[in-house]
């Protein structure tokens, strides 16, 4: 089946890689819930046990729903493996644990979420794995900081929340020199935006509870990449610790999957429209967006990506009094941290998402006082511009 589609565009891809057609010619994918799988003999149990025979075993990890999931999203980015995981954290946790070992130094752009960096500073380093952080865009800081233990690049690109791009094919080409790999968190633009492994990355992860959900409902994330580390170091620990995602949330995911592509330009042409518009406005010093022509590596974006993704930053001039202002003025625009969603959020990362930096940290990541984020949804932009004004007229 999925060999059917091997040549086949994104979208195509997107609605059908993946499912097997049962015996009773379901259209939509079957969901799985079931935690174990009967076998016809004890034969033919010990051979799955052994591996002698692939097949269905247990759903900590084997089930046909996930699978699917798996399939469908190795095939967008272009990977050779894909392992669902039951949260975008998992995905990562699991990545260090099936890659890494103690002594092994990972470098890592400070501009990354939160709660990786948390884990990073505060768990991996418990077993002796230990991270030192770099300015995402500056090339000459990455080469200073990789050590004789260095094994691991980390990055997001676009960064949260000021949409810094790293340059993926320099920064392959600096991995492979010092024999470490480069992994990629890409959950801001998806594989329907920028495919990280085309630059020459090893490792892509995700968080699937924001774009490839898409409707702000199940938390899961992924790991893609070669068969080797993917499809069976990092697939081994999920076999072994077992943070699994459930056939339920892959079935969720499944289905954003097959909107992933409209969803993705939709949020990307709003966005933009929204940036230009929000450059205009009196009361904003600064806005973030890499479609902009202003963004310092406007070039660079349009070069990894197909578009430039739903996220954008502002900043206000009247600093946090007047950032809170804004948003308590709005009438119907979410605030809440999560993004990708087809509801525009809103948030102030200084107070909440960027909240447990010390003040020195966040000056180095960019996060000033006046500083909002929105992830721009699907309703109709017009709408958006709006809300935002009612919130500007209380300035
Ligand atoms: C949300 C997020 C994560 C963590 O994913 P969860 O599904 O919440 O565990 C990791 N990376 C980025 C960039 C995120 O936005």
């Amino acid at each position: 089946m999925t060999d059917t589609f091997k040549d086949k565009g994104f979208a195509t891809k997107a609605v059908r890689v993946g499912h097997r057609r049962t015996a009773e010619s379901e259209q939509s994918e079957p969901i799985f819930p079931t935690s174990s799988f009967v076998f016809d003999s004890a034969e033919q149990a010990a051979a799955r046990f052994s591996g002698d025979e692939p097949g269905n075993i247990y759903s900590r990890f084997t089930n046909p729903t996930v699978r699917t999931f798996e399939e469908r999203l190795a095939a967008l980015e272009g990977g050779e493996s894909a392992v669902a995981t039951s949260s975008g954290m998992s995905a990562i946790l699991s990545t260090m644990m099936g890659l890494l070992e103690s002594g092994d130094h990972i470098v890592s752009s400070m501009s990354i979420f939160g709660t990786t960096r948390v884990l990073f500073d505060k768990y991996l380093s418990k077993f002796g794995i230990n991270t030192d952080y770099v300015k995402l865009s500056d090339l000459d800081d990455w080469k200073r900081a990789i050590t004789p233990e260095t094994k691991m690049l980390f990055l997001e690109t676009p960064s949260n929340p000021l949409n810094e791009i790293a340059d993926l094919e320099a920064l392959s080409a600096l991995a492979k020199e010092h024999d470490c790999l480069l992994v990629v968190d890409n959950c801001f633009c998806t594989p329907a935006l920028q495919k990280p492994l085309d630059f020459g990355v090893d490792i892509v992860v995700h968080s699937a509870t924001k774009y490839i959900d898409g409707q702000g409902r199940c938390i899961g994330g992924a790991v893609v990449g070669d068969a080797e580390k993917v499809g069976e170091e990092i697939y081994g620990f999920l076999r072994t610790a077992g943070p699994t995602m459930s056939p339920f949330n892959a079935w969720t995911f499944l289905k954003g999957l097959e909107t992933l592509d409209l969803r993705m330009k939709a949020h990307s042409s709003s966005a933009l429209d929204l940036a230009q518009w929000l450059e205009q406005q009196p009361a904003v010093s600064r806005v973030f967006y890499a479609g902009l022509p202003t963004h310092p590596q406007h070039e660079l974006a349009k070069k990894q990506q197909s578009a430039f993704g739903g996220i954008i930053a502002f900043e206000i001039k009247g600093g946090q009094q007047d950032a809170w202002k804004m948003i308590n003025a709005l009438e119907w625009i979410s605030i809440t941290a999560n993004l990708g969603d087809s509801k525009t959020t809103i948030t102030h990362p200084a107070t909440t998402t960027h909240g447990r930096l010390s003040p020195e940290a966040k000056a180095l990541a960019g996060i000033t006082d006046g500083m909002l984020r929105i992830s721009v949804g699907l309703e109709s932009v017009d709408d958006i511009k709006t809300d935002l004004t009612l919130g500007f007229s209380q300035l």
